[in-house]
C-alpha cells in the first residue's frame, strides 16, 4: 500500500510539473484518502516537489502512523483551526506559489489561507487528482467488483421477497439491510425505488404511501460501498403486466443502452458515447423524455469523471470504470432507466454487473 501510495503521489507531481505552482494544497477528503491511504476527515495534505505532508489533528495520530506509516505529518495544536494551521504552515512550507482545487476550498478557508501566508501565490489548479482517479488500477477494479457483488446478491434478496404490499420505502429499508448482510459497509447512496408513474422522476425519494401492487413496474437504482468503493446499478421489476407500451419503452432503453456500451473503448469522446446512445432514444421519438446524462464514472465517489454529456470531448481511456444508464420518463406514466457499470479495457468494454435485464427476465413471477 505504501509503493501504492508513493506511485500516486509520483504521478501527481508528474501532472503538476506543467502548472505554475511549486506545491498542490489537496483538501477533498477522497483526494486526500486516495494519495495517502488515510480515512479519517477534517485532515489536509500539502504535495511538494520533494516533500509532501498531511496536516491533521490529534485524534488521528495513531491512526495515521498504522495507515500511512512514513508520511510527514503536522498535528495542529488543540484549539487551533484546521485552515488557521493550514495557512501557517504553507507560510513556512518553503513553496512561493501554491496551488488549491478551486471547487474543494470554500472562499472562507481561502481567504483564512492567504491571511496567515499572504507572500505565497495561491493558484486555482482544477481535477488534477480527479483525473489520475478516473484511471483504475486493478486493486481498484478487484474491490469495485466486490462491491457489485454484494449489490447484486442484496438485489437478488430484494426480488426474492417483493410483495405487492410493499411500500417504495419498505423495499428501500430492506435493501440496505440486505446489501450489508452481502457484507458491504453500507448503500453506495440512498437507494431509489419507484413504483410506475413515480419512476419517471429520475431521483424519487422512497415513499410510504406508494406501494409496489399499485402499478406494473418499479424501478430500483441502488448500489453497495466496499472497502470505500462503490457500484451503481438499476433495473426495472415488472411486478405486473407487460403493456405493448411498456415493452416498447423498454426495448428502446435497453438498445440505447446496448449502442452506448457498444462505443465504449479507449480513444472515444464521452460526448460521441452519449450521442451514440441518445440517438437511438431520439429515433424512436423520445428524445426530450431522456433528460440526462448517458453515465458517469465511479469509484470512492458515485459520481465521477469522466461524465458522458452531449458534447463533452474528454477521451476515454482503458481502466475507467463508469455507468451506461440512458432512461425514458414520461410524464404521468413512469419512467425506464437500465444501469450497468463498464470497464473500458484496450479490447473494448468489459460489463461488470450481471443482472439479466432481458424482457422476460425481469418480469417478477
Ligand atoms: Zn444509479
Ligand atoms: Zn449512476
Amino acid at each position: 500500500m505504501i509503493d501504492q501510495n508513493e506511485r500516486r503521489l509520483e504521478k501527481l507531481r508528474k501532472a503538476i510539473r506543467a502548472d505554475p505552482i511549486d506545491a498542490l494544497l489537496v483538501v477533498a477528503e477522497q483526494n486526500v484518502r486516495y494519495l495517502t491511504g488515510f480515512t479519517g476527515e477534517a485532515s489536509v495534505l500539502l504535495v511538494g516537489k520533494a516533500r509532501t505532508l498531511l496536516i491533521s489533528d490529534g485524534r488521528f495520530g495513531t491512526q495515521i502512523e498504522q495507515e500511512c506509516p512514513g508520511l510527514e505529518v503536522h498535528i495542529r495544536p488543540v484549539g487551533q483551526l484546521l485552515f488557521d494551521c493550514v495557512g501557517e504552515v504553507i507560510g513556512k512550507f518553503g513553496a512561493a506559489k501554491v496551488g488549491f482545487e478551486p471547487s474543494k476550498l470554500t472562499v472562507a478557508n481561502f481567504e483564512t489561507i492567504r491571511g496567515k501566508a499572504p507572500n505565497v501565490g495561491l493558484v486555482a489548479v482544477a481535477g488534477r487528482v480527479e483525473a489520475l482517479r478516473s484511471i483504475k488500477d486493478r486493486h481498484e477494479v478487484d474491490v469495485i467488483r466486490r462491491a457489485i457483488k454484494q449489490a447484486e446478491r442484496g438485489f437478488e434478496m430484494l426480488r426474492a421477497g417483493m410483495g405487492e404490499g410493499d411500500s417504495e420505502k419498505d423495499l428501500a429499508d430492506a435493501l440496505e439491510g440486505y446489501l450489508r448482510h452481502c457484507g458491504a459497509e453500507s448503500a453506495a447512496f440512498a437507494p431509489i425505488v419507484a413504483v410506475g408513474a413515480r419512476a419517471a422522476l429520475p431521483h424519487a425519494h422512497p415513499s410510504s404511501d406508494s406501494k409496489v401492487g399499485d402499478a406494473d413496474f418499479v424501478l430500483v437504482d441502488w448500489g453497495a460501498c466496499s472497502g470505500a468503493y462503490k457500484s451503481d446499478l438499476t433495473r426495472v421489476v415488472v411486478t405486473g403486466k407487460v403493456t405493448p407500451k411498456f415493452e416498447k419503452v423498454y426495448r428502446t432503453v435497453l438498445e440505447a443502452q446496448e449502442r452506448g456500451i457498444a462505443a465504449l473503448r479507449p480513444g472515444a469522446k464521452a460526448g460521441d458515447v452519449d450521442a451514440s446512445a441518445r440517438s437511438v432514444i431520439e429515433d424512436a421519438g423520445f428524445g426530450r423524455f431522456f433528460s440526462h446524462g448517458l453515465g458517469h464514472g465511479f469509484g470512492l465517489e458515485i459520481h465521477e469523471n469522466p461524465f458522458f454529456r452531449r458534447d463533452n470531448p474528454v477521451t476515454l481511456k482503458a481502466g475507467m470504470v463508469v455507468t451506461i444508464e440512458p432512461g425514458i420518463y414520461l410524464p404521468d406514466w413512469g419512467g425506464i432507466r437500465i444501469e450497468d457499470d463498464v470497464l473500458v479495457t484496450a479490447d473494448g468494454p468489459e460489463v461488470l454487473t450481471r443482472v439479466p435485464k432481458s424482457l422476460d427476465a425481469i418480469v417478477l413471477r
